[in-house]
C-alpha cells in the first residue's frame, strides 16, 4: 500500500525528528529539519520542536515516545536504509507496540529499482521492505528506502492520544519528493487556523536601532508579531501571523504591518527575504544601467565569485583583478609604489590603508571604465596583524563616477573571527556599501553593526 492515511483528525503541532550518528555528532549539518519546518509551517502546522538522535535504538524509541505523547505529528527523516545502522523501522515498531512484516509489494519496487539500473538487489536491501504491521509504506521514486506511515497512541489521563508518524528518508534528494508527493496530501492542517509569515532584509542599520526605528511594532503581544535576527551582516525583520483570520485577511494584515514597518525603516531594506545581497546590487545596477568591477587583495576573488554566482550577473558585472602583491597592485590598477615603499619616510602607510583602498578603486575605474569600482584590502589572518593593523583590519572603498569627476568612499572595518568569516564579512561589507550607495542611504552604520555580530 504506497497511500498514507493518519489517524489524528487535526495536525495542530507536529516534531520534526532528524536520525544519525553524523547529525547528532556535528559531521553534517541538518538541513531537513529546516526544510519540513517551512513546509508543515506554510501549511498552518505549528512546529513546536526539533529533536536530533544518534543510531541509537532506546534513544530513537524513547524520543518517539516522547513526542507522540504531546505532538499530534512527527515528521522523522533517515534511518530508512539498509545496513545494521538503520533502525527506524524498528524504533517505530517498538514506539507503536507493534511487530515488523515483509511488504511484498514494497519488496518488489525496491527489487525493480535495482533491476532498472541493470543490477541485482543485494541481500541486506530486502529489510528495507519491514514496516509495522499496522502502518504503510511510501513509495520511493528517488531511491531504494521506502518511508513508512504509522500512528503512536498514548494512553493520557485525558484518553487515547494518538500521534501520526511519517518516516521519510535522509537524503534530502528522496526525502523532499517523498514528502512532497506522498506526505503532505495526508497532512491535515488545524481548520481556521493559518500561519502566515514574511522576512525583509535590511542592511545599513543595527538590530538594536532596527529595533528603536520599529518600536511598538515589535512588542510581544502585537498582532501579527515583528522580530529581528542577525545573520552575516544582515538583519531580517521577520513578520509572523497566526490565528483565526482566512489567508485573504491575513494577508492583509501582513500587507498593513509591512508598510507600517517600511515607513519607518524602508530605505534599510533591500529586496526581499529570498534575494541574497549581490543579487539585489546587481539588479539595482542593472535598473540604473551602471557596470561595476572589483579589485581584490585579501578576499582573493570572493567577491567576484560571488557576484558571478548570480546568473546574468555580466550585464552588469564587467570584471576585475586579484592584486594579492604589491607589484600587482601597482602594475595591474596603478596604486602608486610609493604608498607601500620605505622611501615615503616613515609614516607610508602601507598595503591595508585608506590610500592603497582608494587607489585600487579609482585605478580599476580608470581602467575597467565602469561606473563603480569596488576594492578590499585587508588582514584576513590569521598572522600579518600589528598593533596598529590587527588581523581583521579590513579597508573597503568605493569608487564612481559622479557629475564632478570621480569620488571616492573609503572605510575601515575591524572584523573578527577566523580567515574565512573575515573574508566573507568583507565581501558583504563591500557589497551593503554599494547597495547603500545604489539605494541612496548615505548613513550607513555598517562598522558597528559588523562589529556587534563578529563578538563571540
Ligand atoms: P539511505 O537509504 O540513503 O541510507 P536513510 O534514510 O538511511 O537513507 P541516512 O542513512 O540516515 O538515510 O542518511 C543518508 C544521508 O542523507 C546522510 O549521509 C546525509 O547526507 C543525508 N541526511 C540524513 N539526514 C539528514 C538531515 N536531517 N539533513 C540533511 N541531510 C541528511
Ligand atoms: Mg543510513
Amino acid at each position: 500500500m504506497s497511500t498514507a492515511t493518519t489517524a489524528h483528525p487535526e495536525h495542530r503541532t507536529a516534531a520534526i525528528l532528524s536520525i544519525g550518528d553524523e547529525l547528532a555528532l556535528g559531521q553534517a549539518l541538518d538541513t531537513n529539519s529546516r526544510w519540513l519546518s517551512q513546509q508543515l509551517t506554510d501549511r498552518g502546522i505549528s512546529v513546536v520542536e526539533h529533536v536530533t538522535v544518534p543510531d541509537d535504538l532506546p534513544r530513537h524509541v524513547a524520543a518517539l515516545k516522547r513526542l507522540a505523547a504531546d505532538t499530534h505529528l512527527i515528521i522523522s527523516s533517515g534511518g530508512l536504509g539498509p545496513t545494521a545502522d538503520d533502525l527506524t523501522r524498528d524504533a517505530l515498531a517498538q514506539a507503536s507496540n507493534d511487530t515488523l512484516t515483509e511488504s511484498p509489494e514494497a519488496l518488489a519496487q525496491i527489487q525493480s529499482f535495482f533491476i532498472k539500473r541493470g543490477r541485482s538487489m543485494p541481500p541486506a536491501n530486502r529489510s528495507q521492505a519491514l514496516f509495522p504491521s499496522r502502518g504503510s509504506w511510501l513509495r520511493n521514486d528517488h531511491g531504494t528506502a521506502p518511508g513508512i506511515a504509522a500512528t503512536i497512541s498514548t494512553s493520557r489521563d485525558d484518553g487515547t492520544h494518538h500521534c501520526d508518524v511519517f518516516c521519510i528518508p535522509g537524503p534530502p534528494r528522496e526525502m523532499q519528493p517523498m514528502f512532497l508527493s506522498l506526505v503532505a496530501p495526508a497532512l491535515r492542517p488545524p481548520a481556521g487556523r493559518v500561519i502566515r509569515t514574511r522576512v525583509l532584509p535590511t542592511v545599513g542599520i543595527g538590530e538594536s536601532d532596527l529595533a528603536g526605528a520599529l518600536g511598538t511594532l515589535m512588542n510581544r503581544d502585537a498582532v501579527p508579531l515583528v522580530g529581528t535576527t542577525a545573520s552575516n551582516g544582515i538583519v531580517s525583520i521577520r513578520i509572523r501571523y497566526e490565528g483565526p483570520l482566512s489567508a485573504p485577511q491575513a494577508d492583509a494584515l501582513l500587507d498593513a504591518t509591512e508598510a507600517d514597518i517600511r515607513a519607518r525603516a524602508g530605505r534599510y531594506i533591500f529586496a526581499n527575504a529570498d534575494t541574497p545581497i549581490e543579487a539585489a546590487v546587481l539588479d539595482e545596477l542593472r535598473r540604473q544601467r551602471k557596470s561595476l568591477c572589483v579589485v581584490e587583495s585579501c578576499t582573493g576573488g570572493l567577491l567576484a565569485a560571488t557576484l558571478t554566482d548570480i546568473p546574468g550577473s555580466s550585464a552588469t558585472f564587467a570584471g576585475g583583478w586579484v592584486t594579492y602583491t604589491n607589484e600587482r597592485k601597482s602594475r595591474d590598477v596603478a596604486v602608486p609604489y610609493s604608498l607601500f615603499k620605505e622611501s615615503a619616510g616613515d609614516h607610508a602607510p602601507g598595503a591595508v590603508s585608506h590610500q592603497v583602498a582608494a587607489a585600487m578603486a579609482r585605478g580599476g575605474l580608470a581602467t575597467a571604465r565602469t561606473d563603480f569600482a569596488l576594492a578590499i584590502t585587508g588582514i584576513a589572518g590569521p598572522t600579518g596583524g600589528s598593533a596598529d593593523k590587527p588581523v581583521g583590519t579590513v579597508w573597503i572603498a568605493l569608487a564612481h563616477r559622479g557629475p564632478r569627476g570621480i569620488h571616492t568612499d573609503t572605510r575601515r572595518f575591524s572584523m573578527m573571527g577566523d580567515r574565512t568569516s573575515i573574508r566573507l564579512w568583507s565581501v558583504r561589507a563591500a557589497l551593503a556599501i554599494l547597495w547603500s550607495h545604489l539605494a541612496n542611504s548615505p548613513d550607513l552604520q555598517l562598522l558597528r553593526q559588523i562589529e556587534r555580530h563578529q563578538t563571540p
